[in-house]
């Protein structure tokens, strides 16, 4: 039986890593934060996704002994010089909202035009455990429309189309599963699971 920990209380996340990563490993459980004795979760004050990630999937792999992976991930605006960026959680202050979140979206890019709203959503993965540490990223790419459009998904969906869907839904209004094959957060974790299958 092999464990992997993943630096989350997020139950689909903790669900979705074992999922990918059943078929690669034999007898994998996932644990998540839930599942571990508590420590102090630290501070995630890199300037990149990727820094993110390994802060929280070193300070798993520190506190429980498991091969540990976290992510990072969050909505960067061309037009906005890359912002959001890793600050997309509580961009419009705290407590975190994503209803605040997409209205000051809306309002930053209020004077620009269709051809100029281009945007995407990275997430960063990171494995850390005791033969060392990786780190990989996923991109999708798309647009911010000028209002929002459905109600599945959660942060800056309703308002995100991605070049990959054809049909100009956002991903607010896209499946789960149709989410999960073209999301950067789908991509990371796929590969991630391979990497993690090779060095385990
Ligand atoms: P986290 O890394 O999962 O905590 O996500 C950081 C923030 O980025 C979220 O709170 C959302 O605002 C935004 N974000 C990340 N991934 C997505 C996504 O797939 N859809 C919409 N918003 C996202």
């Amino acid at each position: 039986m092999s464990r992997i920990f993943v630096a989350s209380r997020n139950a689909k996340k903790i669900a979705e890593m074992e999922r990918i990563l059943a078929p690669l490993i034999a007898d994998v459980e996932v644990l998540g934060l839930d599942d571990v004795d508590f420590y102090e979760e630290p501070v995630e004050d890199a300037p990149t996704f990727e820094g993110n990630a390994l802060i929280k999937a070193r300070a798993g792999f520190e506190a429980t002994g498991i091969p540990s992976v976290a992510d990072d991930s969050g909505l960067c605006v061309d037009a906005l010089n890359g912002m959001p960026g890793v600050l997309s959680a509580r961009w419009g202050g705290k407590p975190k909202s994503d209803d605040r979140n997409n209205q000051l979206l809306l309002d930053q890019l209020d004077d620009v035009p269709d051809e100029r709203r281009g945007a995407h959503f990275t997430c960063a993965v990171a494995f850390v455990h005791a033969g060392g540490e990786l780190v990989v990223e996923g991109r999708m790419t798309g647009r911010v429309l000028r209002a929002p459009a459905g109600e599945g998904g959660f942060g800056y969906d309703p308002l995100f189309v991605a070049d990959d869907t054809a049909d100009g839904r956002t991903s607010a209004e896209l499946s789960v599963d149709e989410k999960d094959a073209i999301s950067h957060r789908g991509k990371a974790m796929r590969e991630i699971a391979s990497r993690i299958a090779e060095a385990l």
